[in-house]
């Protein structure tokens, strides 16, 4: 289904079949230059829905641009599809190089499941085979945007916002003249979007809460997001966002509380997750990535905060809550007062990014020169 937004700006429904999600939001902005925003995947009944809803939109394929907001697969999917078809490619750098990594993908797969204290059996094996694991296709030769980049894209420019968390790259597209928000899987209206740790060092977690806060005092006056429908209330969801991960990093100290060290999926297995199955070990193989994932992130954020400790023997990790923790506990909700001590006066994220503008002196026009 197609709907005009804004005026020019189309939002097309791509289903995503067996998924939970239901369904991804593409969007085009017209222009000399069309400007598309997300695929779907690369699966039959998204690229029908795509490439059908192009052409009624009388969008010329190979005079367009492709964003990626993220690499994950419900929105890049049919990027080389559209590359093939003469579409010039951008994303950033981060989800660009995670988007094109190949063969080695599956060592780094094997090591991370390890990690978790998943048992790398033969199951993992065949999944590892699965073709979102392994991509054979050539490269993307994407085009690299970065924090601060300004778009033209027909009458509106678009700001580039590097909102790492949901991945390490993680892009957020602003019209300042409009407020409007391209917001990708950052700020969803009723999903909290995964946040899971795959990088080594990294703490997605603690990116994901600095960017939201960092956003809360965007002037906000429509948000486009990647999945559902669209809302204005851009605050008040990221406020609950912060809540959401605070009172879950609050269940995982609880799950913790016993004193043992634990695996990821150990811990994984005690949180609470809504998906309709009896137990955790039920769960097919992909959500239970997600749920140690999302674990993950959770031990690694308590873990910079000096909440939990973290050991590693034969690639496997474990963490342990910190005793002196539990002895000084007055409540974990106080504990955690680090997460919601937030101070949003003042901190301008309009002024931001223009002195971002101005310091790094990027510009790209060139791939996205519209009608203005
Ligand atoms: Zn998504």
């Amino acid at each position: 289904m197609i709907t005009e937004v804004q005026p020019g700006i189309f939002r097309i429904e791509i289903p995503l079949p067996q998924n939970p999600l239901k369904a991804v939001n593409s969007y085009v902005i017209h222009g000399k230059r069309p400007l598309i925003i997300d695929t779907g995947l690369e699966h039959e009944a998204c690229r029908e829905v795509l490439l059908n809803s192009l052409q009624e939109l009388r969008v010329k394929i190979a005079q367009s641009d492709v964003l990626l907001t993220h690499m994950h697969t419900d929105h890049s999917g049919l990027v080389y599809e559209l590359v093939q078809r003469g579409a010039q490619p951008y994303a950033s750098r981060e989800d660009a190089a995670l988007f094109n990594m190949r063969r080695g993908g599956e060592d780094f797969f094997r090591n991370y499941l390890l990690k978790c204290g998943f048992s790398v059996n033969s199951a993992v094996g065949t999944m590892l085979r699965q073709p979102e694991f392994i991509r054979s296709r050539e490269a993307v030769p994407f085009r690299l945007l970065a924090h601060g980049d300004l778009l033209v894209a027909g009458p509106y420019r678009l700001h580039c916002l590097k909102t790492p968390g949901h991945t390490p790259g993680h892009l957020c597209l602003y019209v300042e003249e409009k407020q409007v928000l391209f917001s990708g899987d950052h700020i969803l209206q009723h999903i909290s979007p995964n946040i899971s740790l795959w990088e080594e060092d990294s703490n997605p977690l603690a990116d994901y809460l600095r960017e939201l806060r960092k956003l809360i005092s965007l002037p906000v006056l429509l948000v486009l997001p990647g999945h559902r429908s669209l809302f204005s209330d851009c605050r008040s969801r990221i406020r609950k966002l912060i809540h959401n991960h605070e009172k879950r990093a609050e269940e995982v100290l609880k799950v913790m509380a016993g004193g043992e060290w634990l695996t990821v999926l150990d811990v994984a297995k005690q949180m609470s997750w809504r998906l309709s199955y009896a137990s955790f070990s039920d769960f097919p193989l992909s959500q239970q990535l997600f749920a140690a994932g999302e674990a993950l992130a959770h031990l690694r954020y308590l873990e910079s905060l000096g909440k939990v400790a973290r050991a590693e023997k034969g690639g496997v990790y474990r963490f342990q809550a910190r005793n002196d923790f539990f002895e000084n506990n007055q409540g974990m909700r106080e504990e955690l007062s680090p997460l919601r001590r937030i101070n949003f006066k003042g901190s301008s994220s309009l002024k931001f990014i223009s002195e971002q503008n101005r310091r790094t002196g990027t510009v790209v026009r060139t791939g996205f020169m519209g009608d203005g």
